[in-house]
C-alpha cells in the first residue's frame, strides 16, 4: 500500500500543469517575436520536458517513501534483530532520467554495525551503488561502445544530462563485465568437460551440409601487470566461429556475417581453447559436415585445433602470409620499391597457384643471416605452415582463405576500446570489458541486460 497517494497524485498534476501552461506562454511570446520556428520550439521543449523529468522522478520518490507493508522485516542477514535508528533519511537513487530522492526509517544491526532503510531490499533500493538497473545497463552499454570511460561520461552527459564520474561508470562496467564472463567460463568448462552434450557427434550420413568456420588470432594488450620477464604485455586471445550459410554476398561484391560469435581471453590458451569450443558448440559443431580453422602462424592456434578440433581443415590466415612476406621483402630491399613489390609478387605467386616448394626455393636463396626480431623467418614460416597453404585448392574448394576479417574483427571488437594510446588495464578489468566487447560485436547485447535483471 502507498500512504498519501492522492495527495502525491493531485499535488504533482498540479504542478505538470502549471509547466505546460508555462510552455504554451513561453511559444506565444515567440510568435508575438515572430520566432516561433521548430528550433526555439524544440529549445524550448527541451526544458518544459526537462521540468515535467523532475516531476515524475519526485512522484517515483514519493511512492517509494510512502510504501507501507504489512510485515517488516527487521532480521539482518546475519540472524540478529534490528531496531529503528533513526527516523527520515533520504538517499538518492540514480536512475536513467536522474535522481529519484527516497526517505525512509533506517534500520540498524548492531552485531554487523550496518544500516539499512526499512524497505530497501523489497524495493530493490540496495547495494553500494545506489544505481539503478536501466541506469547500470546504459553505463555498460557506453563503457563498452565508445573508446574510453573518460567519453562513456561524455556521452552520457550530452544525452541524458546525467553526470557520472569516469571512475564510476568503470566500477560498474567492469561488475557487470565480471558477472557476465564468470557465466561464460562456467559454461565454457561445462562444454569443454562434456563435450559429447554440448556437441554431440552426428553420424556422417546424418552431418548437415556446410561449413563451420572458426577464426583465431591474439593481440597484445598493455596491462598494469608485470610478467615474469618484465614485460606488461599480455596476449588477448580472440575467435570468431560462423556458418558459412550466415554469410551474405552483398551487390558491390563485399560480404557480411549476419550471425556470429565472438569469445575473447586475456590469458593462456588452456582456458581460451573452452570458450571456443562452447562457441563452436553453440553454432553447430558436430552437426556440420565441415570444420575449417583459419589462423596465423602461432604454434598455441594448431597444437589447440589438433586437441579441440582434430578433424578440422586447417587454413595459414592469406593476410597474415601476406603481411609476413611484405615485411620480409622490406628487410631484404629496404630501399628498393621496384625490387621488393616485384618480390614479393613473386613469392606471393607461387603459393597461390600452389607451387609451394619454389615459394620456399625463392625465400633461401635471399639467406636469412642477421634477421632482426620483428621479422619473421620467413623460409620456417612457410616450411611449418606447407599443409596450411594450399590455397589453389582451398579457392577450387570455396574455402575463405583469411585475408583479414579476423584482423579487422580484432580493430573492431579489441583494439578500438582496447588499445587507445596511453591505455593499461588490469587483468581483470581488461577482461570484463573484453566479455562485453564480445557480447555487444556478437549480437547478444540481451545477455548482458539479462544478467543486469537478474542480480
Ligand atoms: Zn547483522
Amino acid at each position: 500500500m502507498i500512504k498519501n497517494i492522492d495527495t502525491i497524485v493531485s499535488k504533482n498534476i498540479g504542478e505538470m500543469e502549471w509547466v505546460l501552461k508555462e510552455f504554451a506562454k513561453e511559444a506565444v511570446k515567440l510568435d508575438d517575436k515572430g520566432e516561433l520556428t521548430i528550433t526555439t520550439l524544440e529549445k524550448l521543449a527541451g526544458k518544459t520536458i526537462k521540468s515535467l523529468i523532475q516531476i515524475v522522478l519526485l512522484m517515483m520518490g514519493g511512492f517509494l517513501s510512502n510504501v507501507v507493508r504489512s510485515e517488516v522485516n527487521r532480521i539482518c542477514s546475519c540472524g540478529k534483530k534490528m531496531g529503528i535508528s533513526k527516523r527520515d533519511v533520504t538517499t538518492r537513487i540514480l536512475s536513467m532520467f536522474g535522481y529519484v530522492p527516497v526517505t525512509r526509517d533506517m534500520l540498524f544491526c548492531r552485531r554487523c554495525r550496518k544500516g539499512q532503510g526499512v524497505f530497501d531490499k523489497e524495493l530493490e533500493i540496495y547495494g553500494e551503488h545506489r544505481i539503478t538497473k536501466g541506469m547500470t545497463e546504459i553505463m555498460t552499454y557506453m563503457s563498452q561502445l565508445v573508446p574510453s570511460f573518460e567519453r562513456a561520461t561524455e556521452a552520457i552527459k550530452k544525452l541524458l544530462n546525467i553526470e557520472v564520474s569516469p571512475t564510476q561508470a568503470q566500477i560498474i562496467s567492469e561488475e557487470v563485465g565480471k558477472r557476465v564472463f564468470e557465466k561464460e567460463k562456467t559454461k565454457a568448462e561445462l562444454a569443454y568437460e562434456r563435450p559429447e552434450d554440448a556437441a554431440p557427434q552426428e553420424v556422417v550420413k546424418n552431418l548437415k551440409e556446410g561449413r563451420l568456420y572458426i577464426l583465431t588470432d591474439g593481440s597484445q594488450l598493455n596491462t598494469r601487470t608485470e610478467n615474469n620477464k618484465g614485460s606488461t604485455w599480455k596476449e588477448m586471445k580472440l575467435g570468431l566461429v560462423f556458418k558459412d550459410s550466415d554469410v551474405i554476398k552483398r551487390k558491390d561484391g563485399s560480404q557480411i556475417i549476419t550471425k556470429k560469435e565472438y569469445v575473447s581471453y586475456l590469458g593462456s590458451v588452456g582456458d581460451f581453447k573452452k570458450f571456443l569450443f562452447a562457441a563452436a558448440a553453440r553454432a553447430g559443431y558436430g552437426k556440420v559436415k565441415e570444420i575449417v580453422v583459419i589462423g596465423d602462424g602461432a604454434q598455441w592456434i594448431w597444437n589447440m585445433v589438433n586437441e579441440v578440433f582434430p578433424d578440422a581443415v586447417e587454413i595459414l590466415d592469406y593476410f597474415h602470409l601476406n603481411e609476413n612476406v611484405n615485411d620480409y621483402a622490406k628487410f631484404l630491399y629496404p630501399d628498393n620499391e621496384v625490387k621488393r613489390k616485384k618480390w614479393v609478387k613473386s613469392i606471393l605467386d607461387c603459393v597461390l597457384s600452389g607451387k609451394v616448394d619454389k615459394a620456399v626455393r625463392l625465400v633461401e636463396e635471399k639467406g636469412s643471416n642477421n634477421l632482426p626480431d620483428n621479422i619473421v623467418n620467413l623460409c620456417n614460416y612457410i616450411k611449418n605452415n606447407e599443409h596450411r597453404i594450399d590455397y589453389k585448392n582451398y579457392k577450387e574448394k570455396g574455402y575463405y582463405i583469411g585475408s583479414g576479417s579476423i584482423e579487422s574483427a580484432n580493430k573492431t571488437v579489441i583494439q578500438q576500446r582496447m588499445k587507445q594510446s596511453g591505455m593499461r588495464w588490469s587483468i581483470n578489468g581488461g577482461q570484463y570489458i573484453a566479455a562485453l566487447r564480445t557480447k555487444h560485436e556478437s549480437n547478444k547485447w540481451d545477455d548482458v541486460v539479462e544478467e543486469i535483471f537478474a542480480s
